[in-house]
């Protein structure tokens, strides 16, 4: 069976992305860190809806763990491969630069950019093999556009998309394709912290987006009809930015 790896697929983005990807005939790899209760509520709700899906915690800013995973699972698989990578696991500690801690700046830097790299190589290499993929990237408006009180958060997001247009051009001949997507303010546990009838304002839609508009977007990314788009960035932000 061809399966999905979705990083952070447990809640929010990660877990509409995930459910959408099954729906759409994928067995689903729901990846997160800690939070096992509402990984299982994920995978519960994809298995009812009759999907194919497992469960498989690491902490994707830790090689080795990454590694150590993503081996289990093959080996476990030995008839199954991932077609579709999902790099969606990201978090915010946000503050302003001048307050900024190191543990703050290097734990997004981590997550985002180095999570990218450890996961995205271990699974390119089956892509590359089979010559077929699909690698789909969560950024940000942060990366596009920076924010204030985020220069960590933006600085990891945007290099998400610098590495999103290096590493499409490396493996376009193979068949693999390699895209980004930078949503503006999702309702999620992230962004359950801001106001949102105050921002709202500020989006010309009107509203926040929702994880299963994003999830939209990343289902059609990783459909054989989005064969020729590749290193590009998409932005899903009710007209934001
Ligand atoms: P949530 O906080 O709702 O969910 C985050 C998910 O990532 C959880 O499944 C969490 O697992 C997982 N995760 C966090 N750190 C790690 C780690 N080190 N290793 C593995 N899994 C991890 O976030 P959202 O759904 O809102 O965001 C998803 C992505 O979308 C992020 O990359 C975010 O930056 C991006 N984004 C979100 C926007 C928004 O408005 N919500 C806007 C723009 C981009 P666990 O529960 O176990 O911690």
């Amino acid at each position: 069976m061809n399966y999905a790896l979705v990083t952070g697929g447990s809640r929010g983005i990660g877990a509409a992305i995930a459910r959408r990807l099954a729906a759409a005939g994928l067995g689903v790899i729901v990846n997160y860190r800690s939070n096992a209760e509402a990984a299982r509520a994920t995978a519960d709700a994809i298995a009812a809806e009759g999907g194919t899906v497992c469960l498989l915690p690491f902490d994707v800013a830790d090689e080795a763990a990454v590694d150590s995973a993503l081996e289990a699972w093959e080996d476990a698989h030995p008839d199954d491969r991932i077609t579709v990578l999902v790099n969606n696991a990201g978090i915010r500690r946000d503050n302003l630069m001048i307050f900024m801690q190191t543990d703050e700046w290097h734990r997004v830097i981590d997550t985002t950019l180095n999570g990218f790299f450890y996961v995205t190589r271990r699974v390119l290499k089956g892509m590359l093999t089979k010559r077929f993929g699909r690698i789909i990237n969560i950024a940000s408006l942060s990366g596009l556009k920076g924010m204030p009180g985020q220069a960590n958060y933006s600085a990891a997001k945007a290099a998400l998309i610098g590495a999103t247009k290096a590493l499409a051009q490396e493996v376009a001949p193979r068949k693999v394709t390699v895209n980004a997507v930078a949503p503006g303010f999702i309702r999620s546990d992230m962004t359950h912290d801001l106001d949102e009838n105050t921002l709202r304002k500020l989006v010309p839609a009107g509203r926040f987006g929702d994880p299963e508009e994003v999830a939209a977007l990343v289902a059609f990314l990783a459909s054989d009809d989005a064969a020729y788009i590749t290193g590009e960035t998409i932005s899903i932000n009710g007209g934001l930015y």
